[in-house]
């Protein structure tokens, strides 16, 4: 079984094993039960090819020699991560094939696209004081309508916690997405913070809450100091009267199914431009 050491967007580094039929299978048993989001499966996988630590970059969290605990990652760190464990384990990992459907109305053609993980996705590094922060273990802050919000980096663990507040308060995941990374805003108490954000619900900011300015500067913040990779992608309409240009972000669906999307890929063939078979 083939291993390799990847780099981390956080400048981490780490030792993967390639996935094996088992890790397929859980993937599609996984998928057809429904537990859990799709990206925890992604995280549950990624743990199980992950060997060691080689190099632990600027989090503490991290250990040379031992394997690291996943939730508390960087996010940007487990896409890296993700990413470099498909192209480990397939001969063709590099080139993701992914199905679309253009956009256009009155075209609405579907067509198989493929991604070359190296050259069309860009891996952000992380910023130095991000990496500061993260060494001391403290959190950054911004001012956002007129208050001092302390907030963490992007971590793995956040997705699970933003999955309970997406239950508990249905219909406002935006706020529930911010929630997930503050730890204290000045001036607000804590039990007051998801009120803070979006002015729903009973508390003394009820019909008031972040403006879409105010909401829009917390996001740019957020993936200013986060490392990761950028997976907005953009894609052509392969119909020759359309050719429509149009951005999209990438579907992580199959990324370590290839099988799957070969199928799917043969039926794609088989149904759509049978005249160029
Ligand atoms: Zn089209």
């Amino acid at each position: 079984m083939k291993t390799e050491a990847i780099k981390l967007p956080s400048g981490m580094e780490i030792e993967m094993r390639q996935i094996t039929l088992r890790e397929e299978n859980y993937l599609a048993a996984a998928s057809r039960s429904r537990k859990g989001s799709q990206e925890r499966i992604l995280v549950e996988v990624v743990d199980k090819c992950t060997l060691s630590v080689i190099e632990p970059g600027p989090n503490p969290e991290a250990k040379p020699g031992t394997k690291p605990k996943w939730d508390n990652m960087l996010s940007g760190d487990f896409f890296g991560a993700l990413l470099g464990l498909r192209k480990l384990s397939y001969r063709e990992g590099k080139e993701y094939e992914i199905e679309l459907v253009c956009p256009n109305r009155g075209c609405n053609n579907r067509f198989g696209w493929v991604v070359d993980l190296d050259k069309d996705l860009v891996v952000k590094q992380l910023p130095e004081a991000s990496a500061e922060a993260l060494r001391e273990g403290r959190p950054l802050t911004v001012e956002i309508a007129g208050k001092t919000v302390h907030y963490n980096l992007g971590m793995v663990k956040d997705l699970a916690f933003q999955e309970k507040l997406d239950k508990k308060f249905p219909g406002r995941e935006m706020a529930c997405m911010f929630r997930a990374r503050i730890s204290k805003v000045d001036g607000v108490d804590s039990a007051d913070l998801m009120n803070w954000l979006d002015g729903e619900g009973k508390g003394p900011f009820s019909g008031e809450g972040l403006t879409s300015d105010d909401a829009e500067d917390l996001r740019q913040e957020f993936f200013r100091v986060d490392c990761g990779v950028d997976t907005e992608i953009e894609a052509e309409c392969t119909r020759t009267q359309c050719r429509n240009v149009f951005r999209l972000d990438l579907p992580f669906d199959g990324i370590l199914t290839p099988g799957r999307a070969q199928a799917s890929k043969r039926k794609l063939r088989a149904g759509h431009d049978s005249s160029e078979v």
